[in-house]
């Protein structure tokens, strides 16, 4: 269509990429060649959560709906991006700091709301997995409050990096909000309000998935 352009908000999946020291580095191998089997093919092996993901409710929550029960409409709306960029190394993001960056662009019930730390700068290095920006509690309770159907970020991690028990991913997760973590590029949607897209693998029983991330401005 005229005028619609696509920015990708996706992290590459490859072997030396950011991911936790408790989850595997993703292993991508030839599995058939064009030589010996006349067509090529990958064989993957990695969790869910790797790279750009969302989490689903059963991630953090037992007995919660699982990546493939999780309604379609969820992954795609009407989204803003909230500019926290100058929250860095270990910055705690509170429930005043967005809704001062939310002053610009109001969020509303049913919102995609994506959080822009510019912390994706750091992807590959290991001050990346360590000390990135997260909201604390009263953040996830206001977004909770505002009634957002889905949250993403461009860190690895919603929560604070010291927040042991995660009370961000369970505040969210708790009430049907998936986590999108490990976006890149938000900084270069112009647009204050757009349309947005990641739609995850239906992985039976799963509790998150890769996705492939998009805004349409
Ligand atoms: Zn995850």
């Amino acid at each position: 269509m005229i005028g619609l352009r696509i920015i990708d908000l996706t992290q590459v999946i490859e072997h030396e990429m950011s991911i936790f020291p408790i989850d595997p580095q993703p292993v991508i191998f030839p599995w058939t060649t064009i030589e010996a089997h006349g067509f090529a093919t990958n064989a993957l092996f990695m969790v869910e959560h790797t790279g750009t993901h969302v989490d689903a409710p059963s991630h953090f929550i037992k007995h919660a709906r699982s990546i493939d029960a999780v309604d379609l409409e969820t992954f795609q709306g009407s989204a803003v991006v909230l500019d926290l960029a100058n929250f860095g190394e270990n910055a705690m993001i509170k429930a005043v700091d967005i809704k001062k960056a939310e002053e610009k662009n109001g969020i509303g019930k049913g919102d995609i709301v994506l959080i822009r730390t510019d912390w994706d700068k750091f992807w590959r290095k290991d001050i990346y997995l360590k000390s990135n920006p997260g909201l604390s509690a009263d953040a996830a309770q206001y977004l909770k409050k505002k009634q957002v159907k889905l949250v993403g970020i461009d860190t690895p991690n919603i929560d604070h990096p010291t927040a042991s028990k995660f009370p961000v991913h369970n505040i969210l997760l708790a009430k049907n909000i998936p986590i999108i973590e490990n976006l890149t590029n938000l900084g270069s949607i112009e647009k204050s309000r757009f349309e947005f897209i990641a739609m995850p693998l239906k992985i039976k029983q799963g509790t998150g998935s890769p996705v492939r991330a998009i805004a349409v401005v």
